[in-house]
Formats: structure tokens, C-alpha cells, sequence
């Protein structure tokens, strides 16, 4: 008999093998493709009548249960589908490298390795003292503590990227071991959660809840007792989605926890996505509190073996409960009852190569498959999902305020613009007295405080006074950071680094100045200003090291550090009830971006901010320093008034059409070459023109160059594809998907499309 068979290669279709025995559908197997053996999933019977030429059998059959769920096989093809990507490569996305063949060989399980930690050292100044300069070996210690003590050896040397010249000097120290063992790979058993202290719901959580819950009962009602693979799914007479508006303190977690409580009673599973699983240990940690055993943390800093493991445990449904980021949409939940989003709002959801889904859409989708409640929650719910809800696409559920009647925080703006000589700028200063008055005060009361700066490094550029000219990267047009820790400019897309200048390269003075303050310039101020303080900066800078934010959010949690600065992670989903005083020191990062999301952006990373303050009973404050203070963004952001800001953004949106009123594709053509990338964009935009005339239904606007041109030595030309029906923005996208061809011969070029784009840069 033929199948088909879908494999991970940037090839729309699927192929045809030849099989001596039926094999179900999501069936991995071995097969033989352009003189490689690659992995594949089977689809189904293939098309018996038609004419194969040089047709192969099937080498291996690696399962004998689908590693693919049904309503996983029909969530990939939509998301092929609808994102343009081939099926095969949606399938690797969705399964554990260990299974899709990215890593081989399959490793013999449960015998490995470890590193594990003999010592404590649990006062810093010890820790100071035992490791002085040697400051990787430190990293690496630390990193096993927030392991739970042990790893396995391959994972530090290839994923964590410590040598072995590290781990042999911490065994030198007798501080770690290094034996062979047989252990179950969850570091998070080791892991203990916080305890679960019982509490009433408010009014607002019972009524969601009650809502939620009828919703769950409906479905569940409705489909037959599934074996795996899952039930048919039920497309029609799935509930809507439901949109939870709670402002930021209202307790949302805990209606997510109570559905799955629900859920789990009727013996079905769920899963529930974080934006960056890493920044929200403590949203992982209450569900585990809460569930225990039952939940799977697909942590992005596990291993491939861990990673195994955790997906293995959930298709065995020893584990119902999975809680990772953007791909743990895909998780093998044997009869899934809710699907919950956290931080809907958040960009990055959407997966920036391909497939280029967007885990909050394929939520929605995968809800409706499988027949289950899917719960959207955000204090600053997107646009998009507002705007669904408006048109009852969407149900409601609001959460108007926070436990315990404790107050939303005031908000108090200090104009940037007003600032007097000596003040911000002038002496280079980047705090105002205000917030310096402010920050004195907590640390006075031994409350903590939080910085925002939404920009890392210490100067985001350099110029020449002179002539005026900027440095910028050779391979991107961008210009280069000043990072001071390293004493090198650094780009931030391609990671190009150099020294320093010294004279301008152009006209060659020497006077040069290093503008915009970044978070290091204004962690130096900080420390500066307030010497006795405990400070601690939270940036890509200072988290490359996988375990590092548990480590820093720990120490605010253990009141460890009186300042914590950082641009937006540290705005995510934390509660730290000591905190009691936020200040943004430039609200103004992201509002001159060219990109039409830009006040969305800061609205939201405003209101998220702030909500990190007076989360306990000492109440709290938030000082926001901006140059714009009557942009309707951070005026409602003051306000706390989600829904003006909706509607004058929505309105903003009208003309020209921008999402959610439209839907947009956007077309990023890159090469070499910058006279064939220009030829090319325009060559294609052409062509779909010519086939897109005769409707009226899908715009095409430009090409032209993106706003950032060159990235890692390609340039990149763009034009969109704007339209008030998606179905028939899909069409346009298919035809120049499956139909059109770059010319032949410049094999650099490129042309991706981007569905729903979450950033046009
Ligand atoms: P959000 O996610 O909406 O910002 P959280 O879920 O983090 O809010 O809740 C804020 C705090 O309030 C948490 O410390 C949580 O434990 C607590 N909390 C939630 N619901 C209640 C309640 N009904 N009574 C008392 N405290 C609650
Ligand atoms: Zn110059
Ligand atoms: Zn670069």
C-alpha cells in the first residue's frame, strides 16, 4: 500500500512511500530523501491511481502508538495551512528534538552522566571568598542550585556551554561530584513549591470561575470517553474563547488554577502557555503547588533528554498538566479539557522563523479541535482580542480589581522636557530628584523598588560631535551599543562586536560623544547614588547563562536585593509584595519605532510595570519619566484606563487600515546583493499584482525597504499584503507561496511570509 508522508524539508507537499503494512496516521517513520535517511510522519493511505516513478518503501517504522495526537495532525495542518510552511517542518516544531531526528541518536534513557553539588554555600561573602576571580565556575555553581543540585554533564558542555576545564575545577574544589546514575530527568522534583495557602475567591474570580466552569462541564458533557489517540474532535458547539480582563493584581492565576482544578476532576489534562517561561518561575510555581506530580514545565533550559521526558510523561498522561511557553501549544494531552494563555498580549507568542505561528491563534484552533475551554488572560489584552470580543467572538470575563481591595498604584509622571540644567541630561543624570527622592525613601523603610529601562547596554550609540556621524554595524544598518562591562560596541542583531573608537573615522577628530543611556549607565548611577543599596540588572546581558533569572528573581523573593533594574522582563507576571515603588526612567523607548504598534507596546509595558507595585498591604507608587507626557498612551497608562486606550487606539487604526481592523501579511525579500534584492521585491510584488487583479479584496502596498534594510549582511526589501478577510489574504499568500519562483541562479535570495507580523521592522 502507499502512504503519505510528510518530512521536515522547506518543500510545500508531502511525498508518497510505498509501505507493506498499514500504519496509523502520526506514525513516525524512517525513509530515504535526496540520499539522506530522515524522520517523517505518516498522514495517511495515499492516492493509489496516480503514476510514481522510482518509488521508495518506507525503511523503519519507529512506533507503534502515534507520538502525534489526532487533533495535533489536524492543528499542524492548519497551521501549515494558514502560515505557509511546510507540514513537516510544522510536525518537527511540535515534537521533542530527541523525536523529530534533529538529534541523534536516540540516547538510551535514564543512564547518564551527572554533575551534582556536595557543598552549600549559602552566604555570598563565602561564595565571594571561595571562587574570587574564577567566575564561570561560579556561574556554573549557581546554576546547579537552581537545577536542584544535579545535571547531566553533556547538557552543561553542549547546551550550557561550560567546558570541562570548569567542571573539573569545581570537582578540584569539592564542591561538585560527577557520577553515572539512573534517575528520573525532572529537575523539578527536586525543585520544592511553595506552599498553597487556602483563600477565598473574590466575587469577581466566583463569577468568572462559575462561567469558566459551565463552560468546561458543556464540553465535556459532549465528547465520547476518549482512548488515545484523542476523540474525534468536535468542531462545531466548541464554547467561545474567553477573554479574562483582569487588572494587574486581580488574581487571575487563580481562576487558571480553579479551571484546571475543574478540568482535571473530569479526569481530562491541560495546558497553559507563559510568554517566557524562564521570567515567570513563580506562576510555575504555583501551579506545581497546586498540582504537584500532575504538571510537566517544559523549561526551555531543559536538556533534550529532560525535554524527552516531560513530553513522554504527558503522552503516557502520567503527567496532565503542561506549562511551557509558545510550543507547548503542542503538547501530547490525552483528552485536553482548557487551554490557558497568560499574558495573551505578548509578542512573543509568535514564533519568528518558521513555521511563523502565533501560539495565541493556534490556541484558539487547537481549543476548538479538541473540544476545550480556552482562556485568554491579560491586564492589556491585544487589540486583536479586544477587538474579537467586541464582536462577540470572544466572551468577557472582567476582574475590575485587585484582592483584598487594595488599590490600583497611583501613577506620577515627571516631564522629561521641563528638566532644568544640572537635572536629567545635562549631568548626564538619568534619575530625576523626584525618583531619587522616592527610592531613598524605600530604601529607608527597607522596602524594594523596581527600574525600568527598556534599553540595555550603557550607550545605544556613538557619534561624532564633529561631523555627526554614527557608528554603526557593518553587517546591519543599525547603529552599535556601548557596552561598558566589555568596553566593546556591540550589535545587537548580528552579536558583531568591536573596540571602541577613538577618533571618527571620517573626519577623524576625537571628539566623539556616547549617547542614550542604557540600563548598565543607569545601574552604575544607581550604585552611585545609593552605595548601601543591594542592586541587581535583569537584562539579556546578564541572564545568558540558562538558570540565571530563577537565581536574580530569587534574590528579590528572599529580599536579597533592594533594587532591581531591567528593561521588560522584569516587567512580566512577578508579585513581590515588598515592592512598593516602580520607576520607568525613560517611558519613551519604543514610541518612535516605525511600526504601528509602537503606543500598543508602550501602553502595555507601562501598565505591566506599574502593576509590579503595591501588590501587599504597604501600598505603593509608580514614577514614570517621559518626554511625551500627553501621549494618550502614557496619559491612560497613568489611569490605568485600559479601555479608553483600546478605543483611541482602535480608532488610530481605522485609516490608513492597520490590524485588527485588517489583516496583513507582510513579504521580506533578502539577499546579498542590494540592486537583486530591489529587482527581486519588485519583480514578485509585480507578479502577485498581476495575479491579484480581478479582486478587490487583497491590497498590495509598496515594496520598498524594510526600516531596518540590512540585517547580517542581507538586505531587505518588503511590501504587505492588507485585507479585511482572511481567507482571502490566505489565497493571495498561497499563490505566491506555491506558484512563484524567485529567479533562478541567485540562490542567496530569499522571500518569507509573515502572517499577522508582530513587528514590520
Ligand atoms: P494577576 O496575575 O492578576 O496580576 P495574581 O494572580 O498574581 O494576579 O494575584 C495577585 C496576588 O493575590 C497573589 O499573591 C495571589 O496569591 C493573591 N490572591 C489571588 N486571589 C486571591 C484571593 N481571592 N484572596 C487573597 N489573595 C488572593
Ligand atoms: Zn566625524
Ligand atoms: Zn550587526
Amino acid at each position: 500500500m502507499l502512504v503519505e508522508v510528510a518530512l521536515p524539508v522547506p518543500i510545500q507537499h508531502t511525498f508518497t512511500y510505498r509501505a507493506s503494512t498499514p500504519i496509523l496516521p502520526g506514525i513516525r517513520v524512517h525513509v530515504r530523501f535526496g540520499g539522506r535517511r530522515l524522520t517523517g510522519w505518516v498522514l495517511g493511505p495515499a492516492d493509489e491511481s496516480k503514476e510514481f516513478k522510482n518509488l521508495r518503501d518506507v525503511e523503519a517504522i519507529l512506533e507503534t502508538e502515534p507520538s502525534i495526537p489526532t487533533d495535533v495532525l489536524q492543528l499542524a495542518r492548519w497551521i501549515a495551512d494558514y502560515y505557509l510552511a511546510p507540514l513537516g517542518v510544522v510536525l518537527r516544531t511540535a515534537l521533542p528534538a530527541v523525536l523529530s531526528g534533529a538529534v541523534h541518536p536516540e540516547q538510551p534513557l535514564r543512564k547518564r552522566k551527572l554533575i551534582r553539588l556536595l557543598r552549600d554555600l549559602p552566604s555570598l561573602t563565602e561564595r565571594d571568598q571561595v571562587f574570587g576571580r574564577a567566575q564561570r565556575q561560579r556561574e556554573l555553581y549557581e546554576l546547579l542550585e537552581n537545577l536542584g543540585g544535579s545535571t547531566e554533564v553533556t547538557h552543561v558542555t553542549t547546551q550550557l556551554g561550560f567546558g570541562h576545564a570548569i567542571i573539573k575545577g569545581l570537582a578540584d574544589r569539592g564542591l561538585v561530584t560527577i557520577e553515572e546514575e539512573t534517575v528520573s530527568r525532572d529537575p523539578f522534583v527536586a525543585m520544592k513549591p511553595a506552599p498553597v495557602t487556602p483563600v477565598t475567591l473574590t466575587p469577581a474570580q466566583s463569577a468568572a470561575l462559575e462561567l469558566l466552569k459551565a463552560a468546561a462541564n458543556r464540553t465535556h458533557s459532549r465528547i465520547p470517553d476518549s482512548t488515545f489517540p484523542v476523540s474525534q474532535p468536535i468542531q462545531a458547539d466548541a464554547p467561545p474563547p474567553f477573554l479574562l480582563h483582569g487588572v494587574t493584581g486581580s488574581g487571575k492565576t487563580l481562576v487558571y488554577i480553579e479551571l484546571l482544578r475543574e478540568v482535571l476532576r473530569q479526569g481530562r489534562g491541560a495546558i497553559v502557555l507563559v510568554p517566557e517561561i524562564a521570567l515567570t518561575p513563580q506562576t510555575v510555581a504555583r501551579f506545581r503547588s497546586h498540582f504537584g506530580d500532575r504538571v510537566a514545565v517544559l523549561h526551555s533550559a531543559l536538556s533534550d533528554g529532560e525535554r524527552y521526558d516531560a513530553w513522554r510523561a504527558l503522552h503516557q498522561g502520567e503527567k496532565s498538566i503542561a506549562i511551557g511557553a509558545r510550543s507547548a501549544i503542542f503538547a501530547p494531552i490525552r483528552s485536553l479539557g482548557a487551554i490557558v494563555v497568560d499574558e495573551e498580549h505578548e509578542s512573543s507568542y509568535k514564533q519568528g522563523e518558521a513555521p511563523r505561528y502565533h501560539a495565541r491563534e493556534v490556541a484558539v484552533v487547537r481549543a476548538r479541535l479538541a473540544g476545550a475551554v480556552c482562556l485568554l488572560g491579560s491586564a492589556t489584552p491585544s487589540l486583536e482580542s479586544w477587538h474579537n470580543a467586541q464582536r462577540g467572538k470572544f466572551r468577557v470575563l472582567v476582574l475590575p480589581e485587585r484582592v483584598e481591595g487594595r488599590p490600583l498604584p497611583p501613577v506620577q509622571v515627571i516631564d522629561l522636557r521641563n528638566r532644568g540644567p544640572g537635572s536629567v541630561g545635562e549631568s548626564k543624570r538619568s534619575l530625576s530628584p523626584p525618583l531619587v527622592a522616592a527610592i531613598e525613601l524605600r530604601l529607608e523603610r527597607q522596602e524594594q523598588v523596581i527600574l525600568l529601562l527598556n534599553r540595555r547596554g550603557y550607550s545605544t550609540f556613538v557619534q561624532c560631535r564633529e561631523c555627526g556621524e554614527v557608528w554603526q554595524c557593518r553587517q546591519c544598518n543599525v547603529s552599535l551599543t556601548y557596552h561598558r562591562s566589555r568596553r566593546r560596541l556591540v550589535c545587537h542583531y548580528c552579536f558583531h562586536e568591536e573596540a571602541p573608537p577613538v577618533i571618527c573615522g571620517k573626519c577623524g577628530s576625537a571628539d566623539l560623544s556616547f549617547k542614550g543611556v542604557g540600563t548598565e549607565q543607569v545601574e552604575r548611577e544607581v550604585i552611585e547614588s545609593f552605595p548601601a543599596a543591594r542592586v541587581s540588572r535583569m537584562d539579556v546581558d546578564t541572564t545568558s547563562a540558562k538558570w540565571s533569572h530563577h537565581d536574580i528573581l530569587g534574590k528579590v523573593e528572599r529580599r536579597e536585593i533592594d533594587i532591581l533594574l531591567g528593561t521588560q522582563m522584569i516587567a512580566k507576571g512577578l508579585d513581590f509584595p515588598n515592592v512598593t515603588l516602580v520607576g520607568v526612567v525613560n517611558a519613551d523607548v519604543a514610541m518612535n519605532l516605525p511600526d504601528f504598534r509602537a503606543a500598543e507596546r508602550t501602553f502595555q509595558l507601562l501598565t505591566q510595570v506599574a502593576g509590579r507595585a503595591g501588590r501587599g498591604p504597604r501600598g505603593g507608587e509608580v514614577i514614570i519619566q517621559s518626554a511625551l507626557p500627553n501621549h494618550y498612551a502614557i496619559k491612560n497608562a497613568i489611569e490605568h484606563d485600559y479601555i479608553s486606550f483600546a478605543a483611541r487606539e482602535l480608532n488610530e487604526r481605522r485609516t490608513p487600515a492597520y490590524p485588527p481592523h485588517v489583516r496583513l501579511a507582510n513579504i521580506v525579500i533578502s539577499g546579498t546583493e542590494e540592486t537583486f534584492v530591489q529587482e527581486a521585491a519588485e519583480a514578485s510584488a509585480e507578479w502577485l499584482r498581476a495575479a491579484l487583479r480581478g479582486t478587490r479584496e487583497v491590497e498590495l502596498i509598496g515594496p520598498a525597504p524594510c526600516p531596518i534594510d540590512r540585517i547580517r549582511g542581507r538586505w531587505r526589501w518588503h511590501f504587505l499584503l492588507r485585507s479585511a478577510r482572511a481567507a482571502a489574504l490566505g489565497t493571495a499568500c498561497r499563490q505566491l507561496s506555491l506558484r512563484y519562483e524567485l529567479k533562478p541562479g541567485r540562490a542567496d535570495l530569499r522571500l518569507i511570509i509573515d502572517r499577522d507580523p508582530v513587528t514590520l521592522l
